[in-house]
């Protein structure tokens, strides 16, 4: 029997198609990934290039010796084709019926590492600590500007998860307006509050806790499980256990164990199912409900195991063909 369960945090319901259900081992990624150099002369990201990026606006440098140029642990430099610009005034949307709004925003690129052919899954951990560490640097770069309402961190990996670079690299984009998805996810996550006067995710999280089946990682500051109602096969959430509606205002502590908990699952995901490509998204508050009670950020990876397809697009009603209770054995075997 296939069932229908609610994610109660965004309100959306998922068909879990058990019928249809594949083993966990089944997911692994069939054709094997090119390997990659550890540098590349034709790469605008890897060392020694870096006159082909736009200029940092930030940089986190290496001690000690070797060309100032490209004595680099992490460059954040503007997206050379970005989606948005940071030039101009507030929003001012125009026209009557087809409104028109000023693409005002900043498009970041955030390169990890000099190293071509790493990622979070196979780098140390002191420099994946590094990497949330900018994370939140850029974050609260950022929102300082008062023009920009939503910040979005995020990280493509591999081609069907949408990037065409492949050195590794998250991005950051500041967003001039709330887009109706996040209001919507707000409007629930309120609702909730009213309703039980507790944040829906911390009481997800306690209730994941209690269930045991979809935990995945359990360390002193944060919880990795596969919802209830996962949207596709090994999806995962990371989420802090101190509540908190806004990841730019995470401790240096959380900053710490964020790596841990992250390097953790991203290792696992790389180790068991072969490297899939898949997405992963800091989901926080926009900026001026950074102190909301009934909010609470995390982290979201949606490994690219499934193709959202007619069905899903039409309805939006994602019919996941895992079960996440033996994904998440999977993952703790
Ligand atoms: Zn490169
Ligand atoms: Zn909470």
């Amino acid at each position: 029997m296939s069932e229908l369960r609610l994610n109660r945090a965004t309100k959306e319901w998922i068909v879990v198609a058990t019928e249809r259900a594949k083993r966990p081992h089944q997911f692994l990624a069939k054709s094997a990934k090119e390997r990659l150099p550890p540098f590349d002369p034709a790469c605008p990201f890897c060392p020694g290039n870096e006159s082909q990026t736009p200029p940092e606006v930030y940089i986190l440098r290496k001690k000690g010796v070797g060309s100032p140029k490209q004595n680099w642990k992490i460059r954040v430099v503007t997206n050379k084709y970005p989606a948005l610009r940071p030039r101009g005034k507030a929003t001012e949307i125009s026209g009557e019926f087809f409104k028109i709004a000023p693409g005002i925003g900043q498009h970041e690129v955030i390169i990890e590492t000099p190293w071509h052919n790493k990622s979070i899954a196979t780098l140390g951990l002191k420099q994946t600590e590094e990497i949330c560490s900018v994370y939140q640097k850029r974050y609260q770069a950022l929102e300082k500007d008062r023009r920009f309402k939503l910040i979005i961190i995020f990280r493509n990996h591999g081609a069907s998860a949408g990037t065409s670079l492949k050195h590794p690299h998250s991005q950051v984009i500041a967003l001039p307006l709330v887009p109706s998805s996040i209001r919507h996810l707000l409007e629930e996550a309120m609702r909730y509050y009213d309703d039980h006067g507790s944040c829906v995710f911390c009481d997800m999280m306690k209730e994941e806790l209690l269930a045991k089946s979809r935990v995945v990682l359990n360390n002193p500051a944060f919880v990795g499980f596969h919802p209830f109602a996962s949207r596709s096969p090994f999806e995962t959430w990371i989420v802090p256990k101190k509540h908190n509606a806004c990841f730019g205002n995470s401790s240096p502590q959380e900053i710490k164990l964020l790596a841990w908990a992250l390097k953790a699952v991203l290792k696992k995901l790389h180790d068991k199912l072969g490297d899939p490509d898949y997405n992963l998204i800091v989901r926080t508050a926009p900026i001026k409900d950074a102190q909301e009670d009934y909010y609470h950020w995390y982290i979201q990876i949606l490994p690219r195991l499934s193709i959202p397809a007619g069905f899903e697009l039409g309805s939006g009603v994602y019919i996941n063909t895992s079960l996440p209770e033996h994904t998440a054995r999977f993952m703790r075997e």
